[in-house]
């Protein structure tokens, strides 16, 4: 997914701006164009870690 985005809510309490940012930019530090904070884009976001299922092949 190219075009894959990030979407986060500015930690400043006074602002709570939606980011939108390209998920290239995860483990990045992006900043809030409304307020200037600077917002760490967590990795795998949208990822939640499932626990992989394992299927032994049938013998
Ligand atoms: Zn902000």
């Amino acid at each position: 997914m190219p075009n894959e985005v990030v979407r986060l809510i500015c930690p400043n309490l006074q602002c709570k701006s939606i980011l939108s940012v390209p998920a290239s930019a995860r483990g990045k530090a992006v900043r809030c164009r409304q307020c200037g904070t600077k917002v760490h884009i967590p990795m795998g976001n949208k990822t939640p870690a499932a626990p992989a299922e394992v299927k032994e092949p049938a013998a």
